[in-house]
C-alpha cells in the first residue's frame, strides 16, 4: 500500500506523511519497517506508550466478555470506570462519551440546562477564550478561538463570546445576566501551549461562584497525568463545576467523559441527554485498566521526575539556538517551544529523522509524549533537533 493509493480515498482534511502498523513502547513501525521514537503519543493519547500488556489483556479480556450493550443498561466495566474517573477528578457524576468533542457538547448542554432551570428566559450566554481549542463539532467549534476553524461553518451556536486567556478582566467584562458558563482548557494545547496564571484560574473560580456560572475546564489534552497531577486544575487548589476528558483517558480505546458537581449533574434528567456507544463496556474496560495501571506503575511520579528533564533540555536547546527558539513552556510533560520559522518544516525533518513531534499552531513544537517517556528518549530528541536547528 502506498501514500498515493491511500489518498484517493480520504477526505483531504489533514496531510499525512507516512503509515504506520505497529507500536511498541515508545516507538512506532512504518509499513516499510522504519522505527520511529513518537514523542507525540497520536495528541497526547497514548499515555502508556504502545503494546502493554496488561492493558492489551484487559482489552481481550472485555472483548471476549460484551462489547457493547447501549446505554440503556448498566455495565459492570461502566460502573467501575465512573467510581474510578469521580474519585481522580473530585467530580460526583460521570457521563461517557466516545471523543472529546462529544464531551464538551455534554458539558455545554448541562451548563445550559442548568441556567434554564434556574430561570426559563436565560439566554444561555458562554464565555470562551482566544486561541482556545475544543473541538470540531459544531457546539464544540462554537468556543473554540481560532477564527479560520470557525468561520467556514458559520452560522454556530450563538451566545457566545471570547475573552483572552489569563487577563481576568477581559472575562469579567463579558459577564452578563444571561451567562451560563466560562469554558477554558487548564493549560490551553492546541493554541500554543500556555498554561494558566493562578491568579486567573483562581479569579475565574470566584467569578463563577459569585454568579452562578458554570465553571467548566476541559482537561481534555492536559488532564490523566500529563501536567505531574491527575488533572490540571489540582495544581491551582479550585475544582470546576463541570469537567472533560478524553484522549489518554482510553489510552486510544475511543472514550470521552464530561463530568460535574452534584448541584449541577442534577439538572439533567431522563430523556435530556445521551448516547448509543458512549462508555460501551470495552471503552470503560479500557478506561479501568488505564487507571488501574497508572496507579500500579506510579504513572503520576515518573512524569514528575522525568519531567524537570525535558524542561531543562528544551531550555538548554533554546540557548543554544538563540535565533530560532522564542520561548520555552508548559508543565509537566505538556511542553512547547515557540519558534522563529515554520513549526512544520522541523516537524516533516524530524519525522524524516525516525521521531515524531507534533505542532500547536503554525510556529511551535508541542512535547506530548506517551507519560512513560524516559531520559534517553528526551536525549535523542533534542539531539535531533539540534542537528535539524542548526
Ligand atoms: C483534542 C481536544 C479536544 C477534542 O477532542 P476530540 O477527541 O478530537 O474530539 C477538545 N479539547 C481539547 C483541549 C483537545 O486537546
Amino acid at each position: 500500500m502506498t501514500l498515493q493509493e491511500a489518498d484517493q480515498h480520504f477526505i483531504h482534511t489533514y496531510n499525512r506523511s507516512v503509515i504506520f502498523q505497529k507500536g511498541e513502547g515508545m516507538y512506532l513501525f512504518d509499513n516499510q519497517g522504519k522505527k520511529y521514537l513518537d514523542m507525540g503519543a497520536g495528541i497526547a493519547v497514548s499515555a502508556l506508550g504502545y503494546s502493554n500488556e496488561e492493558y492489551k489483556q484487559g482489552l481481550k479480556d472485555q472483548i471476549d466478555k460484551l462489547i457493547h450493550t447501549s446505554n440503556l443498561y448498566y455495565t459492570e466495566p461502566a460502573i467501575k470506570a465512573a467510581e474510578k474517573l469521580s474519585a481522580a477528578s473530585g467530580m460526583d457524576r460521570v457521563f461517557f462519551t466516545n471523543s472529546g468533542a462529544e464531551a464538551i457538547e455534554g458539558a455545554l448542554k448541562l451548563a445550559r440546562i442548568y441556567a434554564h432551570h434556574k430561570n426559563p428566559l436565560c439566554k444561555g450566554e458562554i464565555i470562551a477564550m482566544e486561541h482556545s481549542f475544543h473541538g470540531r463539532t459544531m457546539g464544540a467549534l462554537s468556543v473554540t478561538g481560532t477564527k479560520h476553524y470557525r468561520e467556514p461553518f458559520e452560522p454556530l451556536i450563538g451566545g457566545v463570546s471570547f475573552a483572552r486567556y489569563n487577563d481576568l478582566e477581559s472575562v469579567r467584562a463579558l459577564v452578563t445576566k444571561d451567562t451560563c458558563a466560562i469554558i477554558l482548557e487548564t493549560l490551553q494545547g492546541e493554541g500554543g501551549i500556555h498554561p494558566a496564571d493562578p491568579a486567573f484560574i483562581q479569579g475565574i473560580r470566584e467569578l463563577c461562584d459569585t454568579y452562578d456560572i458554570a465553571l467548566i475546564l476541559d482537561e481534555i489534552q492536559c488532564g490523566m497525568g500529563r501536567s505531574g497531577k491527575m488533572f490540571t486544575y489540582e495544581h491551582y487548589g479550585i475544582r470546576p463545576d463541570i469537567m472533560t476528558s478524553a484522549k489518554a483517558l482510553g489510552c486510544g480505546v475511543p472514550v470521552g467523559a464530561f463530568a460535574a458537581t452534584e448541584k449541577f449533574a442534577e439538572a439533567m434528567n431522563p430523556g435530556d441527554h445521551g448516547t448509543t456507544y458512549g462508555g460501551n463496556p470495552l471503552a470503560t474496560a479500557a478506561v479501568c485498566k488505564v487507571f488501574e495501571i497508572f496507579e500500579k506503575e506510579k504513572i503520576l511520579d515518573h512524569v514528575n521526575e522525568v519531567a524537570p528533564y525535558l524542561t531543562a533540555q528544551l531550555k538548554q536547546l533554546a540557548q543554544k539556538h538563540p535565533d530560532k527558539i522564542k520561548d520555552c513552556r508548559g508543565l509537566g510533560l505538556m511542553q512547547g517551544i515557540e519558534l522563529t520559522i515554520p513549526a512544520g518544516e522541523v516537524v516533516a525533518k524530524a519525522l524524516e529523522a525516525g521521531v515524531v513531534l507534533i505542532s500547536a499552531g503554525t510556529n511551535i513544537i508541542r512535547f506530548v509524549p506517551p507519560l512513560v517517556v524516559e531520559r534517553e528518549h528526551i536525549d535523542q530528541t533534542i539531539q535531533i533537533l539540534d542537528d535539524i536547528l542548526a
